[in-house]
């Protein structure tokens, strides 16, 4: 109707107007206005101002693992807000819901990861991460021990810490400085992290970094199991394993990033089962309330809480006021009893061989697609402009957006991952999908491709 059509000529002027979007190319935004205004959500679907409906087929921001619309996520958040709106753990307090909820996750997290600190999300439980890390050694009185690694390709975040630890350049060149003692390795080298020096990259590994720099000088180790934004990067058999001998060959403490892999998403709870890996720190986010609200956490051994409470009588000054919030740990504590009760870990895991099928698919259908790469419900395609000799498009192509813009226009949201001069386009949908909705995904997919295809070549 044409009152709906004012509204939504007001939104878009709005906008442009008056909102500084997250990671967003701001001249095109001032240009054109969002790309997309959505108003709806239920299940898979969402459904924009126009009242048109897209599958979503990256959960968002890889994380409506559980899917839009739940009844009983929206019950939970107002059933706590109206018993206990608020409440602070600083200076020894505590509520019941989010002990409840430290409660449960440590049943469910692997190894002895057995406590919680709360964050409202991925950059703020990597940064608790890194300053715990930081704050352990000093204690121990080796303050040396200062330098965290990192893995080139990683995305840890956005502020300061979490900014200096990823490796994705694009994040980081954006600014004129960063954090100060943070290092990163070439990622997924197993052969130099096993210790063979004579292996190629060795001086680039993060074996071959801790031995130039001394491990006296090294507190921490830090990677995503599975690398998201890089580009679905998924390691070789045997790497998590190396890392985790390495740290323990050099006292260092290994922290793994789940926010993208917790929760169910690579058809195990965590990422690291795969490979029967427990670090000492784990930062979890996401997927832990399926994106209804907003947490975070950072989990630890209980070896390490019980040595930083041995080593110092002093306050530990880190918190914020929304660590543990009540409605966020009451929505957490649900979404989890959903993801237990309709065995969406276990869905993901099946959906994983119907996207594979679907990958291949599209590896043998076009000839720009290759390298599909997939783990549970966290897949991707790489487009390349001549897969035989690994040529890459031009970024001024800009392949996979195009592809992805494709799929928009087919009702389907994809995203690319275009850092590092990739084309990428990663295929995470909501752990709820069946084997209908990801043969969907992929002929959609499939079409967009094709379209691209007759554009450019
Ligand atoms: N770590 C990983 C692996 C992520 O993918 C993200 C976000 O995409 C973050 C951390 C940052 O989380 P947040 O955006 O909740 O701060």
């Amino acid at each position: 109707t044409a009152k709906n059509k004012a509204m939504t000529e007001r939104l878009v002027e709005w906008d442009k107007k008056h909102y500084f979007h997250p990671t967003t190319p701001l001249k095109e935004q001032q240009a054109k206005g969002p790309a997309h205004i959505f108003t709806h959500g239920k299940g898979i679907h969402v459904t924009d101002v126009y009242g048109k409906e897209f599958l979503d087929g990256v959960s968002s921001l890889w994380n409506v693992n559980v899917g839009y619309g739940r009844q009983e996520l929206a019950d939970a958040a107002r059933e706590q807000m109206m018993t206990l709106a608020y409440g602070s753990s600083f200076f020894n307090n505590s509520h019941d819901v989010v002990i409840r909820l430290s409660q449960k996750l440590a049943s469910m997290a692997p190894g002895d990861l057995n406590v919680s600190f709360f964050t409202s999300g991925g950059s703020e439980s990597n940064e608790s991460a890194i300053k715990i890390v930081r704050h352990y050694w000093k204690m121990k009185g080796q303050p040396e021990r200062k330098k965290i690694i990192a893995l080139e390709r990683s995305y840890h975040g956005v502020t300061m810490g979490a900014t200096s630890a990823t490796g994705v350049p694009e994040f980081k060149n954006m600014i004129t400085a960063i954090a100060p003692d943070f290092l990163h390795a070439l990622p997924h080298q197993t052969e130099c992290e096993l210790g063979d020096s004579s292996a190629p990259g060795y001086e680039r590994s993060i074996r071959g970094i801790i031995e130039k720099e001394g491990p006296e000088t090294i507190a921490g180790v830090i990677l995503e199991p599975v690398q998201g934004v890089g580009g679905i990067q998924i390691p070789p058999e045997g790497y998590l394993q190396a890392v985790r001998q390495l740290c323990d060959e050099y006292g260092i403490l290994m922290m793994t990033d789940e926010v993208i892999t917790g929760f169910g998403r690579t058809g195990k709870m965590f990422g690291v089962e795969h490979w029967e890996v427990v670090p000492d720190l784990m930062s979890v986010a996401k997927g832990i309330t399926s994106g209804y609200i907003q947490l975070g956490a950072v989990m630890m051994t209980d070896r390490l809480r019980d040595e930083l409470a041995d080593l110092s009588d002093n306050v530990f000054f880190h918190g914020f006021t929304y660590s543990g919030h009540p409605t966020a740990c009451a929505v957490a504590l649900k979404n989890i009893e959903i993801i237990e009760n309709e065995r969406l870990v276990d869905n993901a895991k099946q959906m994983e061989q119907e996207l594979w099928k679907g990958l291949n698919y599209l590896q043998d259908t076009h000839k720009i697609a290759a390298k599909p790469r997939a783990i549970g419900l966290m897949g991707g395609i790489e487009l390349l402009a001549d897969p035989d000799n690994g040529t890459t498009f031009e970024p001024s192509t800009f392949a996979a957006p195009a592809v992805v813009e494709e799929c928009a226009k087919r009702n389907l949201i994809l995203r690319p991952l275009i850092f590092g001069g990739l084309n990428v386009i990663a295929i995470a949908p909501p752990l709820i999908v069946d084997k209908q909705d990801i043969e969907t995904i992929i002929a959609t997919l499939s079409d967009s491709i094709q379209a691209f295809e007759q554009r450019v070549m």
